[in-house]
């Protein structure tokens, strides 16, 4: 049986706004299985970066329990959500997150660099995806220096370099043309059939579509199927 890299149960989060907290998540369930391409899918202000913060084990949660690759999330401390998010997530964001004084190949060997791997190691273990990736002819480029389907392809290499248990991606097609976003969607498909998970964030149907299964958030709440969404929430 297929295994849970992520498994949320009966999670809240909210945000403290003077006094009082607002809630923000309620009572959120999420599963997801080794090997599968899910997308959140969600309006402005439904709560998908609270909610990706949570998952990216960069936020903590104020109720339930979330397992990520097995750990229990919900009771680490920071300085170990801080090493479960380095080994188990690849971060692939709207705004690449790229460092514009390194090159491509620095950008992209850096999270390796920072577990203490050797440059050399690093490297190596960087050509293969690059090449998948159709990039490793830029790899001694400035980030201002490509285009911008080409800045998303090196953060996805990035994030694909330490082997994350999934990639968590937010937006990933929301700075690019419409070419540029079919080829990154297209591109995580081909990914994900090589057998990476994958959870990605948009509030577009039709860039959600490019996933084996969407869920959907709405004020909060999360729900498997949009029949599922109240009627006054539609
Ligand atoms: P989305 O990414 O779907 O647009 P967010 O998760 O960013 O939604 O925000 C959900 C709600 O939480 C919004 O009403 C937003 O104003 C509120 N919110 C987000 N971050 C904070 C914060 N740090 N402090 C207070 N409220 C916040
Ligand atoms: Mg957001």
């Amino acid at each position: 049986m297929a295994r849970n890299i992520i498994k949320m149960a009966h999670i809240y989060k909210g945000y403290m706004l003077g006094q009082e907290k607002v809630p923000i998540l309620k009572d959120v369930n999420f599963e997801v299985e080794e090997g599968e391409f899910v997308a959140i899918l969600g309006p402005s202000g439904s709560g998908k970066t609270t909610l990706m913060n949570l998952i990216g084990c960069m936020d903590m949660l104020d109720e339930g329990e979330y397992y990520l690759a097995g750990t229990a999330v919900h009771g680490l401390e920071e300085e170990d959500m801080t090493q479960i998010r380095n080994s188990e997530i690849g971060f692939i964001f709207q705004n690449y997150q790229l460092i514009s004084t390194y090159n491509i190949e620095q950008n992209i060997i850096m999270p390796l660099l920072i577990r203490g791997m050797s440059t050399a190691e690093a490297r190596e273990q960087c050509r293969e995806i690059v090449k998948m990736l159709g990039i490793d002819h830029r790899l001694r480029h400035r980030p201002n220096e490509l285009s911008g389907g080409q800045k998303q392809r090196a953060s996805i290499a990035r994030a694909l370099v330490s082997k994350p248990a999934i990639l968590l991606a937010d937006e990933p097609t929301g700075a690019l043309d419409r070419e540029s976003g079919r080829d990154v969607l297209k591109l995580f498909g081909e990914l994900n059939e090589m057998g990476n998970t994958i959870v990605m964030i948009t509030h577009d149907l039709n860039v959600a579509k490019a996933a084996q299964r969407i869920v959907y958030i709405v004020d909060g709440r999360l729900y498997d199927s949009a029949e599922e969404i109240p009627q006054e929430d539609k």
